[in-house]
C-alpha cells in the first residue's frame, strides 16, 4: 500500500514537471521574401523553421501596443481569431524602396517573423503603415499586405539544427531570459583565431552601451550573449575600397551606395546563426577599423568595432534598432529620397510639428521654452557643409582612417562649443532640422547622440528607450 502511494506521488511529480517544461514554447520563425520597387510589393513564403531554443520573451508581454514601425505582424489563432502575438518593425526593403534605385528596378530581400511556437494553426498577417514611405496617408492606419497560414504540426516545418556557429558566450546573465531584454552581440568577419579578440571587442561595446543613460541605470534588465561564427578571412566587404569578403552573416559597407552604411542582406544566414542564442535584439560587430554602422528597428544594428568612434556609432545604431529612434541629423549624405508630403513621423524623437499645440513630447517641455525653439542653425549648417566637403575629399583620395578620425575630432569639438553655448541647451523643445531635412522636421533638444557624436541621448530619446525596456524586462 505504502509503495503504491510512492508510485502515485512519483507519477504526479512527473506530470507536473512535464507540464512545467511545456510552459516555455520553442521559437517558430517564418522566413519570407519581400520583393518590389518604389510603388509595388510582393511577398512569398520561403520556409517555416522551428528554432533550436525556447522562446526568450515574456509570455505575458506578447502584444505590441507601441504603434512603432513601418511594418507590423499579427499572429492569430486560426480557430478563434484570438490575437496571440504582435510586433512592429522596419526592414531593409522598407528603406531601399525610398532610394533612387527602387524607381527603376525590382529587388528581393529575405525577412523573418519570430514568435512563440503555437499549439494549433495560426494566421500570420503582415501589415504596412499606410502613411509610410511612398504611400502617404493617415499615420495610424495599417493595411494588410500579406497573410499566411502556419500549422506548427506540418511536416514541412524545418526542425533541423543549423550548422553550429561555435559556443554561446554568456557575456552578462542577469536572470531568466523571459524577464530580461536579451541582446545578442554577434561577430562578423572574425577568423577562428580571432575569437579572443571578439570577446574583448564585445566587452568594449557593452561598456559603451551601459555607460550611456538610460542603459546605464537599466543594466540589470539586460542579458548579453555572444556568438562569433568563424570567417575564412578577416573583415567584411567594402566595395568602394575594392574589398570583397564572404563573411558569415554578410555585413557590408556601401549599403544603398552610402560608404559608411553597414547592413547585411543575408537575413537567412543571420537568423540561422542567431538562433543559437536566446535573443530579441542583435548588435553585429564588424571586425574592422573603417568608420561605419547601421541599424534597422527590431532587426539588428551594426558597428565597425575597431574605429575610434565605435562607442558612439554602436550606441547610436542600437538606438535605431532598439527604440525605433529616427536620425536627428540632416547634414550627412543619405540615399533616401525626401517624402512627397510631410506627414507626422511615428518615430518618437522627430516631429513635423503640423500642430504646434499638440507636440507629441509636450509634457517634457518646460514653461518658458518657446516651440519651435530658436537656435543658430545657419552657423551650424555652414560649418557642417564644410566638414562634409572635407570628408568626401578624404574618402575620394583614399586617405588613411586616422585623417578621418582627426577631422571628426575637430568636428566634435566645434559642435560641442557651438551647441553647448545655445540659449536652450539641455532643454526639451522643438529645434528645426531633423530626419535628413533641414526644414520641416524638428528634434527634441539642440543636441543628442541621434544628432551629433554627442555622448548622451536627449530626454525624449531616453524616455523612448525606457518604454521599450519595459516591453521586455520585468
Ligand atoms: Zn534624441
Amino acid at each position: 500500500m505504502k509503495r503504491a502511494l510512492w508510485v502515485v506521488a512519483y507519477l504526479l511529480f512527473l506530470f507536473f514537471s512535464c507540464s512545467l517544461s511545456l510552459a516555455a514554447p520553442r521559437t517558430l520563425r517564418v522566413d519570407y521574401y519581400h520583393t518590389g520597387n518604389s510603388h509595388e510589393e510582393w511577398f512569398s513564403l520561403d520556409r517555416v523553421v522551428l528554432e533550436p531554443l525556447e522562446w526568450p520573451g515574456n509570455l505575458n508581454k506578447t502584444i505590441d501596443e507601441s504603434q512603432m514601425g513601418n511594418y507590423r505582424f499579427e499572429v492569430r489563432e486560426r480557430a478563434s481569431g484570438k490575437l496571440v502575438y504582435s510586433r512592429g518593425f522596419n526592414s531593409v526593403f522598407g528603406e531601399w524602396k525610398t532610394t533612387e534605385e527602387a524607381l527603376h528596378g525590382n529587388r528581393t530581400f529575405s525577412e523573418s517573423l519570430r514568435f512563440p511556437s503555437p499549439d494549433a494553426p495560426v494566421d500570420v498577417s503582415l501589415q504596412e503603415r499606410a502613411g509610410s514611405g511612398v504611400h502617404p496617408g493617415p499615420t495610424e492606419a495599417w493595411k494588410e499586405v500579406w497573410k499566411t497560414l502556419v500549422d506548427p504540426k506540418d511536416k514541412f516545418v524545418d526542425r533541423s539544427r543549423p550548422p553550429s556557429p561555435g559556443a554561446l558566450l554568456e557575456m552578462q546573465k542577469m536572470g531568466d531570459p523571459a524577464t530580461k531584454v536579451d541582446l545578442l552581440v554577434l561577430g562578423d568577419g572574425y577568423r577562428a583565431a580571432e575569437r579572443g579578440k571578439f570577446e574583448k571587442d564585445a566587452r568594449r561595446f557593452m561598456e559603451a552601451l551601459f555607460s550611456t543613460p538610460p542603459f546605464r541605470e537599466h543594466q540589470k534588465d539586460f542579458n548579453v550573449w555572444g556568438l562569433c561564427p568563424a570567417a575564412e578571412e578577416s573583415g567584411v566587404s567594402r566595395p568602394s575600397s575594392g574589398i570583397y569578403r564572404r563573411s558569415p552573416v554578410g555585413a557590408a559597407y556601401d549599403t544603398f551606395g552610402t560608404e559608411r552604411y553597414v547592413l547585411t542582406t543575408e537575413n537567412r544566414a543571420l537568423r540561422d546563426v542567431a538562433s543559437f542564442a536566446p535573443y530579441e535584439f542583435i548588435e553585429i560587430l564588424v571586425n574592422g577599423q573603417t568608420y561605419g554602422g547601421g541599424g534597422i528597428f527590431n532587426q539588428y544594428a551594426t558597428v565597425a568595432i575597431d574605429n575610434l568612434w565605435a562607442g558612439y556609432v554602436g550606441v547610436h545604431e542600437f538606438g535605431h534598432q532598439f527604440a525605433g529612434l529616427a536620425d536627428e541629423y540632416y547634414t550627412s549624405d543619405v540615399a533616401y529620397l525626401p517624402p512627397a508630403t510631410k506627414t507626422e513621423p511615428w518615430e518618437p524623437n522627430v516631429t513635423a510639428l503640423l500642430d504646434r499645440a499638440d507636440l507629441k513630447w509636450k509634457d517634457l517641455v518646460a514653461a518658458g521654452t518657446p516651440v519651435p525653439t530658436p537656435w543658430n542653425q545657419e552657423e551650424f549648417d555652414r560649418f557642417e557643409r564644410e566638414i562634409q566637403r572635407q570628408r568626401k575629399e578624404l574618402r575620394a583620395a583614399g586617405k588613411p582612417e586616422a585623417e578621418i578620425d582627426e577631422l571628426f575630432r575637430k568636428q566634435r569639438a566645434k559642435e560641442d562649443a557651438m551647441l553647448g553655448s545655445e540659449k536652450y541647451v539641455g532643454k526639451v523643445g522643438a529645434f528645426e532640422g531633423a530626419n535628413y531635412e533641414a526644414k520641416g522636421y524638428y528634434r527634441p533638444e539642440v543636441d543628442c547622440i541621434m544628432f551629433t557624436r554627442h555622448r548622451t541621448f536627449c530626454g525624449v530619446c531616453r524616455r523612448a528607450i525606457e518604454r521599450v525596456i519595459g516591453m521586455y524586462a520585468g
